[in-house]
């Protein structure tokens, strides 16, 4: 199939999923997640009606962008982001999904006085407790959006989690639920500065199941793009690395 064709597809189940869900299906915004994609394919899918690119690797993310930043989409990063990548990232960027530790959010900071201006974010959590995926602990969660809000660069805009890779739904689902949790208690308390927007959950795989749970803002890649050429464990380590590690002390 081609891109347009699987893109189309992917609408229709975004469609069907959030009329299940009880939301129209233009509530649920479509980030195509496109490491490794050339960027000859991720422009035929912008003109198939693709509006949001989601890239991982800042080196990456700023060739494709020096070849499709005339092409009407929206850039936003979705991977690990070290601190030494922040001046970079901020190039192309128009949100951060991953915004995960309070040194990085200083960072962030630093660098947008700087450039005079803010930024759209999204806070990180790791739902499935697993090492290897980045994001804040979910007990640590409004703790760490409280202290983001205090930075008037950072607008908190939503959260954003990559569930467990199981085929048990119910683990999966578990996941979505606590993200879900901790959005609503955010709107409820209100914290500040801070707008519960956007529920960023459900990849390829599970965001059938990420809409019914209360996403309004998918990321996918393989349905759209086909099977990538690297491995995932390139894009999240089975171990964190040694820099990850001091930088989160
Ligand atoms: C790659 C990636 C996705 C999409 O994964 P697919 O399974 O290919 O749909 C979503 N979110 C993040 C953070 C990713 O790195």
């Amino acid at each position: 199939m081609s891109i347009k064709e699987n893109l189309e597809q992917v609408k229709q189940n975004i469609a069907r999923a959030a009329v299940k869900a009880g939301k129209r299906p233009e509530d649920i915004i479509l980030v195509m997640a496109t490491k490794t994609v050339e960027p000859e394919r991720i422009r035929e899918a912008i003109k198939a009606g693709g509006l949001i690119i989601g890239e991982n690797k800042v080196q990456e993310a700023m060739k494709k962008y020096k070849v499709l930043k005339d092409e009407d989409a929206e850039w936003h990063f979705i991977g690990h982001l070290q601190t030494n990548k922040v001046k970079d990232v901020l190039t192309f960027a128009d949100m951060i999904h991953s915004v995960d530790r309070l040194h990085l959010v200083e960072k962030l900071d630093q660098r947008l006085q700087q450039e005079g201006r803010s930024l759209d974010i999204l806070i990180q959590v790791n739902t499935s407790h697993e090492e290897s995926k980045y994001g804040v602990a979910p007990e640590a969660a409004v703790s760490l959006i409280k202290q983001t809000a205090r930075y008037d660069t950072l607008k908190v805009r939503g959260l954003m989690t990559i569930g467990l890779f199981t085929k048990d739904e119910v683990k999966i689902r578990t996941c979505f639920k606590m993200l879900k949790e901790i959005y609503d208690n955010v709107i409820k308390e209100g914290v500040d500065r801070v707008q519960m927007k956007y529920l960023s959950m459900g990849m390829s795989g599970d965001y059938r199941i990420a809409i019914e749970e209360g996403a309004n803002m998918v990321r996918i890649g393989t349905a759209i793009f086909g099977a990538r050429p690297t491995p995932d464990a390139y894009y999240w380590p089975s171990e964190k690395t040694d820099a990850d590690r001091a930088e989160q002390m």
